[in-house]
């Protein structure tokens, strides 16, 4: 048989901030469908109108652009099977839920909002607390099954508002295999008649799902576990659309699970341990609220991507740092862990440590100057450079480039005058202010040049070099923090190094 091009999709709801693990199955998605040679599509689905939230696609886009895992057919830049936002297919979809009604697959239904609060009343007097639409109640209520056909035909001609529900086999099993779970069952009897079509003609997640799938060709579908509930329901409408062949295989995705492994993680565990949880900075248009993202904390997209990738997968070498280019090549769907991956943000924070360290300082440099311009600092390229080059090894994020490095950009604001107070002598203060003075006469301004100057004179003046360095640290500083000192004073240079000691010695007396 020939073999079907790998097609792969993220589908998305425009609801809001992308929540990590949103980008952990775009990820799982996207290594596939490379590693395959296959495509990856970015599908919005946006049929729930009332949840509908301004921005949250652009949002989306501009986090996969950031994590470098862009979509091969999406609804901007478009593809062979457009449109790729739901609402604009909303006309497709009517014609398929009439065939699962003719087929006896689905049925129409006319029950008011109020007619079914008053059965939800009813039910939940006779104590069922969670009353459904389902194979039991279905008989009670008005639609095509319980009315005649002339009632029903007469009903659709005056154009009464109605929705189509799925015809919930009753008690049958539906079985699939899953690429991470194996042989997963349900019985029909556990789930309800859920609407396919709404009033509006808009068909709901679980009929667009399907439908879309089919008619974009997806031969593989990875989602996370939470949809695993709703399987059955796609298993069972892809065989009663006559699809089954064609049907994408399944891989629901282990949750990512709080830091103590007590379920999902949530946006506000985040906020209560005060680590991101969205991929990037999310502003709710309404409430104006803002949840901080993984971006704008420092971290570099692909340290982010491979501490999310670790989060239900290895490859059992032990080995933990991986490029996107090793991981198409390395990444199997079978090694991804059936159970749920706790979020352990201090190993996050390990992820883009290492990756800084390894980022080339013109780069870091790069995203270090919209900070500089904030602050209405200028320096030239090749110094913001030399700066990363001396701190990146102490940071975590890379915001904290400016925290580690400011003092190379500005005077310090406060001098710890503490730290030194105690142990000056007026033998200190004369060394300093002839150092400085000498500075005329050394041959070149460099950390090697000033550390044996600064050595020799200490020696002559039998002071340990060690009492003044860290004096000398506070007065560049301000406080006892940075790189080697004389790398410091090289890289701050003459004038400034000079005025930095003046204006710190009569502080010190
Ligand atoms: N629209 C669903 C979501 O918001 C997609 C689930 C699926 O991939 O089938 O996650």
């Amino acid at each position: 048989m020939e073999q079907k091009k790998v097609r792969v999709r993220f589908a998305p709801s425009p609801t809001g901030g992308l929540h990590l693990g949103g980008v952990r199955t775009v990820l799982f998605n996207y290594l596939f469908a490379k590693q395959q040679g296959g495509e990856f599509v970015l599908r919005i689905e946006d049929t729930d109108q009332t949840r509908f939230v301004e921005g949250a696609e652009e949002y989306i886009q501009e986090c996969l652009r950031w994590c470098g895992l862009e979509p091969d057919e999406d609804p901007v830049k478009g593809g062979p099977y457009g449109p790729y936002r739901q609402s604009e297919r909303k006309p497709m979809y009517r014609q398929y839920a009439e065939q699962l009604v003719n087929a006896g697959y689905a049925y129409y239904a006319f029950d008011s909002p109020e007619e079914l609060e008053a059965m939800r009343e009813v039910e939940k007097a006779k104590g069922n607390h969670a009353p459904q639409y389902n194979q039991t109640i279905r008989a009670t209520m008005r639609n095509s099954l319980t009315l005649s056909a002339a009632e029903t035909a007469e009903l659709l001609e005056k154009g009464a508002p109605h929705v189509v529900r799925i015809n919930m086999p009753v008690n049958e099993e539906v079985s699939f295999t899953d690429m991470i779970r194996g042989t997963v069952t349900f019985n029909t009897s556990t789930v309800d008649d859920k609407v396919l079509l709404k009033a509006d003609g808009m068909p709901t997640y679980h009929l667009a799902v399907v439908v879309d799938d089919y008619l974009m060709k997806i031969t593989h579908a990875f989602r996370g576990e939470e949809w695993l509930p709703s399987a059955p329901i796609h298993v069972l409408l892809w065989k009663y659309l006559g699809w089954e062949k064609d049907m994408p295989q399944w891989a629901h995705l282990p949750l990512i699970l709080k830091p103590d492994g007590n379920g999902k993680l949530s946006k506000r565990d985040g906020d209560r341990l005060g680590f991101p949880v969205y991929a990037m900075n999310w502003k709710d248009p309404k409430t104006g609220d803002l949840t901080k993202g993984f971006r704008e904390m420092g971290f570099l997209p692909e340290a982010f991507i491979n501490m999310l990738v670790m989060l239900g997968w290895n490859d059992g070498s032990g080995e933990e740092i991986f490029s996107l280019d090793e991981l198409i090549k390395r990444f199997s769907i079978d090694r991804v862990h059936k159970g749920g991956a706790k979020f352990d943000f201090d190993k996050a924070k390990w992820f883009n440590q290492q990756y800084i360290q390894k980022t080339d300082n013109a780069r870091l440099a790069a995203l270090l100057q919209p900070v500089l311009q904030e602050k209405g600092i200028t320096a030239t390229e090749d110094f913001v450079m030399k700066v990363t080059g001396l701190v990146k090894e102490r940071c975590q994020f890379v915001n904290e480039i400016w925290d580690h490095g400011f003092f190379f950009f500005q005077k310090p604001t406060t001098i710890d005058v503490d730290s030194v107070k105690p142990k000056w002598t007026p033998e200190k203060q004369q060394f300093f202010e002839e150092w400085a003075a000498g500075f005329a006469q050394l041959p070149d301004f460099n950390a090697v040049a000033l550390e044996e100057s600064f050595k020799q004179l200490a020696t002559a003046k039998g002071i340990k070099p060690g009492e003044l360095q860290m004096p000398f640290r506070i007065m560049l500083c301000g406080g006892k923090f940075g790189p080697q000192v004389f790398v410091i004073a090289e890289a701050l240079g003459k004038e400034e190094t000079i005025a930095r000691i003046q204006h710190a010695l009569p502080l010190f007396a």
